[in-house]
């Protein structure tokens, strides 16, 4: 396996964070709020006249801001210019409809022109924003809407029939259903409102009122990767946060034209799926369709995509589709790629490497950090399976636990619990509903991630697993990421998941989870060669004992491997809250 793949100068325009040694160094929160306006009359920051209005003012209102692709392959732009007046208009319904500064705005839609409309329009009006993942269920749907105290929520006609309507009575705080209609012909539904029609009623002036940097602005729930999805709030002032990672972490500049392939249900699509790039100036590239492997490398090639954000569950889909496919179309004017969600196996960094020309750039961090907190940066080598290094302005350690604290341990290659010095910009600001469980996660100036990682004598840290995940077999700590990649490395392999199975003599044993690639077979002679190939890369202490096959693995809907079900499954326990659960696996 390759060690470092060295910077690529592919397609100037020279990195954005030329120097990451110096930035880091010299970074201050004050200089990085500066680069950003502020309401013009009003004062304050609002992430909507950030991303929007701003770029309008400048003189750029006829610059691409949203380039959308339909299912059917059409496409529409919408200029920053008519993103303003259309969230403006948006922002003026809720007004008509008296609808209070802080209340929450859900919107359950699919990747649709009006869910970016509704999103900037709330965050106009001072409402909290809450994107649900449109492929939810009805339960799903209400917990999060109770967790939030829904007062408006935004919709399809074709999604609240099939999945709100039956809702409607547990939602007493539900005020107003505002509906995108359709083309069914079955018409508005009973007890909503058509919101096409209130837009085009609506004046496209709107004044943002005075907002603070910390009035709260998005409420993002969690994966639910490791139990029940958590309702993470967010404030204003994260935009500077947005900002400054989208230039350095994900090299992005205006004009560019980025495609973040994750969707606005998470935190990752809204955070670079919609705000950064907006605030930086450059065009989002939205495609309705779900993942089709030949489409989506169609789409880098024909619309000159220059930045792509992806998670290694696309990456991973890609690979297994082969490497001819990807030669059929020129996809030389991408300048960086990055991925984010779950750990990026070596492999899939090298593939990018050989197949697209560009090292896949790993980046990490969490609904709750609410932006890139650790990255690998163009300017900067690849060492394929790492994180890469702090933002500028995030100071990250490795912490142990001790009986009085917590205990930041400098020596490299010590594992331990990744932590982050508070007082970045998006932090969040509470788990809704579970205040004590927020308080929980910091110790004095720390906050404490969950996530175990080591940091190396570079300086680069490693993912190891999250602290639930980690296995303990015969006095070794086992971090399921490492067995893992070491499986993806052989040519059968398209998944792996890792758990630790409950065993009398070694307290727990590596119980390896695989899917393989078309065309190889799941049988006692592919068992033993990826045995023989774990033993071999790992040793006998840290390799799998047994591997079972399965057809796929199961995933969170933003494609996580659902270790915890892995788990449950095995031991035949309660599968716990399943209610981001994927449930084609
Ligand atoms: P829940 O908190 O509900 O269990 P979740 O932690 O999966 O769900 P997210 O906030 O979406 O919810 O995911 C953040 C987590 O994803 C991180 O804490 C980490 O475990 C994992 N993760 C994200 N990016 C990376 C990465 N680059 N490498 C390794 N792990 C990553
Ligand atoms: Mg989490």
């Amino acid at each position: 396996m390759t060690n470092v793949i060295h910077k690529s100068n592919r397609n100037a325009p020279p990195c954005v964070l030329q120097d990451y040694a110096s930035v880091y160094r010299d970074f201050d929160w004050a200089a990085a709020r500066a680069q950003l306006d502020g309401l013009p009359r009003a004062g304050g920051l609002n992430i909507a006249h950030e991303a929007v209005d701003r770029h309008v003012l400048h003189g750029h209102g006829d610059a691409v801001a949203l380039r959308w692709i339909a299912k059917s392959g059409a496409t529409q732009d919408i200029s920053y210019r008519s993103l303003a007046a259309r969230s403006n208009a948006f922002a003026n319904v809720l007004e008509r409809l008296r609808v209070a500064p802080g209340d929450r705005v859900f919107v359950l839609a699919d990747r649709i022109p009006e869910l970016y409309v509704a999103a900037l329009g709330a965050l106009k009006h001072k409402n909290v924003f809450c994107p649900l993942f449109s492929a939810f269920g009805p339960e799903p749907i209400q917990s999060r809407m109770s967790i939030g105290d829904a007062r408006v929520l935004v919709t399809t006609a074709r999604l609240y029939r099939r999945k709100v309507a039956e809702l409607r009575g547990r939602l007493p705080g539900l005020a107003h259903v505002l509906v995108i209609p359709d083309d069914s012909g079955e018409g508005m539904p009973d007890g909503c409102l058509d919101l096409a029609a209130l837009l085009a009623d609506a004046g496209t002036d709107f004044t943002i009122p005075a907002t603070s940097a910390d009035d709260p602005a998005l409420l993002h729930f969690t994966s639910g990767t490791t139990g029940k999805p958590k309702g993470a709030l967010h404030v204003h002032g994260a935009v500077v946060m947005h900002y400054m990672t989208g230039r350095f972490a994900l090299d992005l500049r205006a004009g560019d034209v980025f495609w973040c392939t994750a969707d606005p249900g998470w935190v990752t699509g809204t955070s670079y799926g919609i705000i950064a790039p907006l605030a930086i100036g450059a065009t989002l590239l939205v495609d309705q369709e779900e993942f089709d492997a030949e489409r989506w490398y169609r789409t880098l090639a024909s619309e000159r995509v220059d930045v792509w954000y992806t998670a290694p569950t696309a990456i991973r889909m890609l690979m297994k589709q082969g490497d001819e496919l990807p030669k059929r179309f020129d996809l030389s004017r991408v300048r960086f790629v990055a991925s984010v969600g779950e750990p990026l196996n070596p492999e899939a960094v090298v593939w990018g490497h050989e197949v697209l020309g560009l090292a896949i750039h790993d980046n990490w961090w969490q609904t709750e950090t609410g932006g890139i907190m650790i990255a690998n940066y163009r300017s900067m080598d690849v060492k394929p399976g790492s994180m890469g290094k702090p933002l500028p302005g995030v100071e990250a350690a490795i912490v142990d636990h001790t009986a009085s604290g917590i205990r930041v341990i400098d020596a490299p290659e010590h594992t331990g619990e990744l932590a982050l010095k508070v007082g970045w910009p998006s932090m969040f600001r509470t788990y809704l509903n579970e205040a004590a469980r927020y308080e929980k996660c910091f110790v004095g100036d720390w906050y404490l991630t969950g996530d175990l990682a080591r940091r190396d004598a570079d300086g680069y840290y490693w993912f190891v697993g999250r602290a639930d995940d980690l296995i303990k077999s015969s006095g070794h700590l086992i971090g399921p990421f490492e067995v893992e990649s070491v499986l993806m490395e052989h040519p059968a392999v398209a998944e792996a998941g890792v758990i630790g199975k409950p065993d009398p003599i070694a307290g727990e044993v590596v119980k390896a989870f695989v899917a393989l690639k078309t065309g190889h077979a799941a049988d006692e002679a592919t068992r033993k060669a990826l045995l023989a190939h774990a033993r071999k890369r790992l040793g006998a202490a840290v390799a799998p004992k047994e591997i079972e096959f399965q057809n796929s693995l199961p995933k969170t809907k933003s494609g996580k491997i659902m270790r915890r079900l892995l788990k449950a499954r095995e031991l035949g326990l309660p599968e716990g809250d399943t209610s981001t659960l994927e449930t084609s696996t």
